[in-house]
């Protein structure tokens, strides 16, 4: 039986190319996302997928969803938490709604993701949790407080749970990604992209999705069990952590 693979925010960026990996590789997948219904159903035609929209900076929605994906393909075995966003701003000109809504989103999502499939975890003896954290996790980014709390906050709550779970057939992993072609980071501008972004590139390009989506087919795989609570870092060379 194919493995039931749950991807937040899977329906573009990162997470469309983690959630078409995962199927081409042979798993029963879902993709949720937060609002933007074109480029979901857009996926979901290409795809075949089936797309579910929650909110996951909100407990009972990632409650409620996790319940109908299960209802639907079953038990959840492997869990990519990989949703997010970006609110820049100077700390000290930063609001809390931008502290809070990236915090939320970020960092909370893994709380409220994670905490109901836990337990079928445990008790089936299996599962596979891969977080997408951050290179700006990592380092820290000016204009990125918020941001950079979140992403260090997923690696944190990596290893925690990589332990407390590590003797019942789950792995829990967080993968750093540098700078990767999506909107996310098409959002910069060009000339800002080529004069202060490449040149910190060793390799001298952005990252593309699905050379983050390879690492976590590696993750995810049934002999992958010994890779637990490690940070994955996918950067081009930009941060050796
Ligand atoms: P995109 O902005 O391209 O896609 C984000 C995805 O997350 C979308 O599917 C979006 O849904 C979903 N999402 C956003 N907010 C919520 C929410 N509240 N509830 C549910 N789903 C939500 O992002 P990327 O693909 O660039 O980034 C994916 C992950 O990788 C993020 O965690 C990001 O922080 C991380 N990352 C990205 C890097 C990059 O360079 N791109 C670098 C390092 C880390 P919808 O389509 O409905 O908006």
């Amino acid at each position: 039986m194919a493995r039931v693979a749950l991807v937040t925010g899977g329906t573009r960026g990162i997470g469309g190319a983690i959630s078409r990996a995962l199927k081409a590789a042979g798993y029963n997948v879902a993709a949720s996302y937060a609002g933007n219904d074109a480029a979901a159903e857009k996926f979901k035609a290409e795809t075949g997928i089936p797309v579910y929209k929650w909110d996951v900076a909100s407990f009972d929605a990632c409650a409620g969803g996790i319940k109908q994906v299960e209802a639907d393909l079953g038990p959840i075995e492997v869990l990519v938490n990989n949703a997010g966003i970006t609110k820049d701003g100077a700390f000290h000109k930063m609001t809390l709604e931008q502290w809070s809504a990236v915090i939320n989103i970020n960092l909370g999502s893994l709380f409220n993701m994670t905490r109901p499939v836990i337990e079928g975890m445990r008790a089936r003896k299996f599962g596979r949790i891969i977080n997408i954290s951050s290179i700006n996790g990592q380092k820290g980014q000016f204009g990125q407080v918020n941001y950079s709390a979140a992403k260090a906050g997923d690696i944190g709550f990596t290893k925690a749970l990589a332990l407390e779970n590590a003797k019942n057939g789950i792995t829990v992993n967080a993968i750093c990604p540098g700078y990767i072609n999506t909107e996310m980071v098409q959002a910069v501008p060009k000339d800002v992209i080529e004069k202060n972004i490449l040149p910190q590139i060793p390799v001298t390009r952005l990252g593309e999705p699905d050379e983050i989506a390879r690492a976590v087919i590696f993750l995810a795989a049934d002999d992958a069990g010994f890779i637990t609570g490690s940070t994955l870092s996918i950067n081009g060379g930009q941060y050796q952590a």
